[in-house]
């Protein structure tokens, strides 16, 4: 395909062509992901990389009720938990004796607007607001443990962003879609946090920040193959104002028993391929990520989508967002990268190249930093 070659020669992909290349037949298929995997060669050639995390999920409570979540609960709901300060550190503890470098705090969103639950929980502990209560738990890892923070806590202001980066050398926020018509995913009224325009002021703001975000897109939720593209390039658009995206992940859907989309069909490998590898094409020089564990058999096939990095696998947590899916076995993830002639790298929650620009803010956050990473920006051998 003309197009195609006119990729690899370094020509940039139009939005229509890559709407074109995520709808392509089986036939164009392997050129297509021929093409993925040689502009991620030409930006990290032989490597692939993880980070070996701790999943804290310090509350599930969240005022949000999107319909693909199994994760959200609301108080007095068997399942609905607030981790207390002991718990979240035994659990950090846990993982630095498996070295893990990353302490991956989830939480709903400010679930104290809508619960009195739990603002009374909050109350006891001593914080205002569950954003109050990351912040502390966060400097509680940074302090005690030598796993370093990454915290995805929803929808934050510039002057929360500025707060929690002294102990967060990296922030995330799933852009999930640009999309305004996702009825099923986004029921109108009950999921405030999930307008695109809010969720892209927030990588905007952090962007303004200097903040390193990772942030992706969520695909089977209702959008079209426009709105995938109209996403990735939403968040390529941020990045070449501010050069602050370290990673874009593309996540797919998958069914749940108990959530309200349980009968919505889930994208299949094919699509996810066609989608990694057409993000790929569009972000050329970013990193790219796609989970391990929510593909079921052969996870090693995404590869060929031209991606560069698994994201966070534990050793010792589940994923808490998607519990019917394990991590693969660390070493199951390193033989079948290695068997698709890859390398697998350990990195930290932040990646090697922005590393130098979040030691340079100092404190206790820099000296952590420049204790756990190697010459190169990766994880440092113990
Ligand atoms: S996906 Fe996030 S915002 Fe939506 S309901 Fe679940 S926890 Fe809340």
């Amino acid at each position: 395909m003309t197009h195609l070659r006119e990729v690899r020669e370094g020509r940039p992909l139009s939005a229509d062509i890559a709407c074109q290349l995520l709808r392509c037949d089986d036939e164009l298929l392997p050129e297509l992901l021929a093409t993925a995997r040689a502009l991620k060669e030409q930006y990290r050639p032989g490597v692939v990389t993880y980070s070996r995390k701790v999943f804290i999920p310090l509350t599930n409570l969240c005022r949000d009720y999107c319909g693909y979540c199994t994760y959200r609960r609301d108080p007095g709901e068997a399942g609905a938990h607030t981790m207390m300060p002991d718990e979240v550190l035994s659990v950090a503890q846990a993982g630095e004796k498996l070295g893990c470098t990353e302490a991956l705090f989830s939480l709903g969103d400010r679930p104290e607007a809508l619960f009195p639950e739990m603002r009374e929980t909050l109350r006891k502990l001593g914080y205002r607001s569950a954003l109050h209560y990351l912040q502390a738990m966060c400097e509680l890892v940074l302090r005690e443990t030598r796993l370093l923070p990454h915290a995805n806590p929803g929808l934050l202001s510039a002057n929360w962003i500025e707060r929690l980066r002294e102990s967060n050398p990296s922030l995330g926020l799933m852009l999930e879609s640009t999309s305004t018509n996702l009825e099923a995913a986004h029921p109108v009224d009950r999921t405030p946090d999930k307008l695109p325009a809010l969720r892209l002021r927030t990588i905007e703001d952090a962007g303004r920040l200097g903040v390193p975000f990772t942030t992706g897109i969520l695909i089977g939720i209702g959008e079209t193959m426009e709105d995938r593209v109209e996403s990735l390039l939403a968040i390529k658009r941020l990045h070449e104002r501010y050069g602050h995206v370290q990673e874009v992940i593309v996540q797919n859907f998958r069914v749940k028993p108990p959530i309200p989309m349980a009968a919505w069909p889930e994208p299949d490998t094919g699509d996810m391929l066609r989608t990694l590898a057409v993000a790929r094409l569009l972000l050329r020089d970013m990193n790219l990520q796609a989970p391990p564990n929510l593909t079921e058999k052969g996870y090693e096939k995404l590869l060929d989508g031209g991606i560069n990095d698994w994201g966070g696998v534990s050793p010792l947590t589940p994923d808490y967002i998607n519990p019917e899916a394990p991590w693969p076995h660390l070493l199951d993830l390193q033989r079948r990268t290695e068997a698709a002639g890859q390398k697998l790298k350990q990195r930290l929650p932040v990646y090697p190249e922005f590393i130098a620009s979040v030691a340079a803010r100092g404190g206790m956050l820099g000296e952590r930093l420049q204790a756990a990473a190697d010459a190169d920006g990766y994880v440092k051998a113990a």
